[in-house]
């Protein structure tokens, strides 16, 4: 029987072994967190249908119908191509012989605290949109008074499209949620003033356009076009922001009790560190690179080394099932021929 390592278990990693393991490869599904579903285990409702995010977890997961040999809280510690066979050590001293390894190591998301100025970790009050994620799962969006916001401010592109950080790229699905976030919270506290502070909005896929249109229009949520310079705290506890609305071309202050920071995506730290070891091509973004970008996105210049989600880069959802479907098919043929 041919086998596989798929490093990751976030979706990307499940919904390939799910595919490969009902080809009848043997899979073994390596996770580095004690359970599996990356990111979206984070998620409470999902753009752009407000579908709940447990649920399609569950379902993606459903998929895998047990055949997989799933190793949670371990990672590979060595791995190197003998002939045509991967050999491969575990974090638990456990040693595996492959016909193939796919990674699927997925993302970070940006440390707030690299970008000072907004002053994450120093202030209350100033959360990342997962945190904001966790408090809607949790049906409790309040300050750390105790207090339900009475205003709130989104920031886009933190630590995306912002060469000073190193990351010139755009995350491509911060926008989207930042507007689900937005009108979420304007439907929980309909009296709360909700600002967005965008570059431009990239409303990119089908139904997002619909979303920014019901944000304005039927939750009341605001849209300024400008960068955020500085947060600051009051003296009772408040944040105040400085910006420039450059549609208006004038400077702006507003005083807020709430500020989130729509922190984007990186490559995953630990699955950088792999990559490396595999001589896997990286490109300016530090995303892994495919053999190219049009047909041969899941090959690396390694035979029998595939990639699949968001490790390759930005991804929503149904993009990254996509991905990793076209991923174990090419396992697959790799495997078979
Ligand atoms: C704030 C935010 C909200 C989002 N909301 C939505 C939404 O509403 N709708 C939508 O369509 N998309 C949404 N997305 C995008 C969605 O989260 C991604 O498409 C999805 O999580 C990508 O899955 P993945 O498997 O590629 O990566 P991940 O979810 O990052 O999973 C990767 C897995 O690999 C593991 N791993 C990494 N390195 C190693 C290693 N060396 N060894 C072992 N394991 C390792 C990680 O622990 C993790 O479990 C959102 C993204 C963000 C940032
Ligand atoms: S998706 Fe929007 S918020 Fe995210 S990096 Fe791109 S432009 Fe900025």
């Amino acid at each position: 029987m041919k086998s596989v390592v798929i490093v990751g278990a976030g979706i990307a990693g499940i919904e390939a072994a799910a595919k490969l393991t009902k080809s009848g490869v043997k899979v073994f599904l390596v996770e580095k967190e004690k359970e599996i579903g990356g990111h979206l285990r984070q998620w409470d409702r999902l753009f752009p249908t407000q579908e709940n995010a447990q649920k399609v977890l569950e379902d993606i997961i459903d998929g895998l119908d047990n055949r997989a040999e799933v190793l949670k809280n371990v990672t590979v510690q060595h791995v190197e191509k003998k002939g045509d066979k991967f050999e491969i050590t575990l974090t638990n001293n456990r040693s595996l012989t492959t016909d193939a390894v796919l990674m699927a190591t997925g993302f970070d998301t940006f440390n707030a605290r690299r970008k000072e100025e907004y002053g994450y970790g120093i202030y209350d009050n100033v959360i990342t949109s997962t945190e904001l994620e966790e408090m809607f799962k949790t049906e409790r969006v309040l300050c750390t008074n105790g207090k339900a916001p009475e205003r709130v401010a989104f920031v886009h592109c933190v630590g995306s499209r912002d060469a000073k950080v190193g990351n010139r790229y755009c995350s491509k699905v911060c926008c989207v949620t930042a507007v689900k976030q937005a009108s979420e919270v304007k439907q929980l506290y309909p009296e709360a003033e909700v600002y967005n502070f965008y570059m431009d909005l990239r409303m990119f896929d089908r139904k997002f356009e619909d979303m920014y249109h019901e944000a304005q229009t039927s939750c009341g949520v605001q849209f300024v076009r400008g960068r955020l310079s500085e947060a600051a705290e009051t003296k009772d506890g408040r944040l105040q922001i400085k910006a420039e609305d450059t549609l208006l071309g004038k400077p702006l202050k507003l005083t807020v009790d709430m500020l989130v920071l729509m922190t984007g995506m990186e490559p995953c730290s630990s699955g950088v560190a792999l990559a490396k070891k595999l001589k896997i091509e990286q490109g300016s973004d530090r995303f892994f690179n495919g053999q190219n970008a049009y047909n041969l996105r899941n090959f690396t210049s390694t035979q029998g080394l595939f990639l699949a989600g968001t490790c390759t880069g930005p991804k929503t959802i149904p993009e990254t099932l996509a991905d990793a479907r076209a991923a174990a098919a090419e396992v697959l043929s790799y495997l078979t021929k």
